[in-house]
C-alpha cells in the first residue's frame, strides 16, 4: 500500500485578520517556520480563499468588518464536514472526536471573556489563543495543530486504500463477491426508487476444469485474467460492475437495461471472448476458450429479493450450457 511519497509541499496556512500589521506579523513568523502563508482581510473573502486553496490551517481573527470570525468558523464546518469522505467520520464523532478529520481552525483574538472562548469552540474553533501573541507557544500550536491534521489525512487515504482493496478479486482485479453483493443490492433498491429495470449477466468459462487439466494451473489463472480484462472491456458504463462469482464465473451487473441491452452485451462479451484466440485444444465446442452466458432482466420489486434476478440468470446459463455452450 502506498502513502504519499511524493516530496510534499510545504502546508499552507490561511490568515484572516483585518489588521494588516497581525496579517504581517504572522505570515513573516510563519513563513520563517516553512509553511505557506495566504491572507484574506475579513470572514468572507477567507471562505473564499478556502475553498480554492484548502489550506491545512485557519488562524481565524474572531472580531471584524462584513464577516467576523465566529460566523467564519461556522461556515468553515459547513465547508469542511461537505469535503469530508470518510466512512469514518460518524464513528470517530460517536467516540466525541468529531472534528479530528477537519481542516484546524486557530481563532486569535484580543477576547478572552469566557463567554468569547465558549462561542469559539461551539461554533467549531479547534484551538484559541489571546493578543498580545506570545510567538513561542503560537509556534508549538501551529505546529501540533498542523502534524495532526497531516497525520489523520494519511490515515484516511490509507483507510480508503484499504477498502479498495478489500472489494476487489486479487487474481484478477474485478470486484470480488463481496462487492458484487453489496452492489447488487444497491442497485436493486435504486433502480426501484427510479423506476427503471436492472439486467444481469452470469458467465461461465466452458471446460475450464480441462483448460486446467491441459495447461496447467498457471496457465489457467492467466486465462481467468484475460477474460476478466475483456469483460472490464465491455461493460463500458460507469455503473456497470463486472465481478468474479465463483472459481471461473463472472457476472455483470447492468442497472437500468433492459432485456434488449443486456442481450447485445452478452453477445458482445461472448463474441469478444471467442475472439482472445486463447487456444483450448480439449474444449468440445471451440478451438479456443468460450463463454456461456445467461441473461436476466427485471424491474426490481420492493417485496422480492436480488436473489431472484441471480436465479434467473443461473438458470439461463444452464441452459446455455446444455444448448451447446458458447452462447447466452
Ligand atoms: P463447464 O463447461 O460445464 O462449465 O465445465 P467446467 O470444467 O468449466 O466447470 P467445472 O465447474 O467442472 O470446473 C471449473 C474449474 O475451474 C475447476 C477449477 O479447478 C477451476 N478453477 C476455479 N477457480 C480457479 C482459479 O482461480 N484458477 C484456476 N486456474 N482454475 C480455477
Ligand atoms: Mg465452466
Ligand atoms: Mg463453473
Amino acid at each position: 500500500m502506498k502513502l504519499v511519497s511524493l516530496p510534499e509541499e510545504p502546508p499552507t496556512i490561511l490568515v484572516v485578520d483585518d489588521d494588516q500589521f497581525i496579517r504581517e506579523l504572522l505570515r513573516r513568523v510563519m513563513e520563517k517556520e516553512g509553511y505557506k502563508v495566504v491572507e484574506a482581510t475579513n470572514g468572507e473573502q477567507g471562505l473564499d480563499v478556502y475553498q480554492r486553496l484548502k489550506p491545512h490551517l485557519v488562524m481565524l481573527d474572531a472580531l471584524m468588518p462584513v464577516m467576523d470570525g465566529f460566523t467564519c468558523c461556522k461556515h468553515l464546518q459547513k465547508l469542511s464536514d461537505e469535503d469530508e469522505t470518510s466512512p469514518d467520520s460518524e464513528h470517530l464523532e460517536a467516540q466525541g472526536l468529531q472534528g479530528v478529520s477537519q481542516t484546524p481552525v486557530l481563532m486569535i483574538t484580543n477576547l478572552d471573556d469566557p463567554e468569547s472562548v465558549d462561542r469559539a469552540f461551539a461554533v467549531g474553533a479547534t484551538d484559541y489563543i489571546t493578543k498580545p501573541i506570545h510567538l513561542a507557544v503560537l509556534r508549538q500550536r501551529v505546529r501540533r495543530l498542523i502534524q495532526q491534521f497531516q497525520l489523520y489525512q494519511k490515515l484516511e487515504q490509507a483507510n480508503r486504500e484499504l477498502q479498495r482493496l478489500a472489494t476487489l478479486d486479487g487474481l484478477t482485479g474485478v470486484a470480488n463477491r463481496r462487492r458484487f453483493d453489496q452492489y447488487l443490492d444497491d442497485e436493486w433498491w435504486r433502480m426501484i426508487r427510479e423506476e427503471l429495470p436492472l439486467s444481469l449477466i452470469l458467465c461461465d468459462i466452458d471446460f475450464f476444469k480441462k483448460y486446467n487439466d491441459t495447461y496447467g494451473h498457471q496457465a489457467g489463472d492467466a486465462c481467468l485474467r484475460r477474460v476478466a480484462d475483456a469483460l472490464r472491456f465491455c461493460a463500458k458504463r460507469s455503473v456497470d460492475l463486472v465481478a468474479r462469482y465463483g472459481g471461473e464465473e463472472f457476472a455483470i451487473v447492468l442497472p437500468n437495461t433492459t432485456t434488449i441491452g443486456a442481450s447485445l452485451v452478452a453477445e458482445e462479451l461472448r463474441s469478444l471472448v471467442h475472439g482472445l484466440k486463447i487456444t483450448h485444444a480439449a474444449s468440445a465446442v471451440s478451438e479456443y476458450v468460450t463463454l456461456s452466458l445467461g441473461v436476466a432482466s427485471l424491474y426490481p420489486e420492493p417485496d422480492t429479493p436480488p436473489a431472484k434476478l441471480v436465479a434467473e440468470a443461473d438458470m439461463a446459463l444452464y441452459q446455455a450450457k446444455a444448448s451447446g455452450r458458447n452462447r447466452y
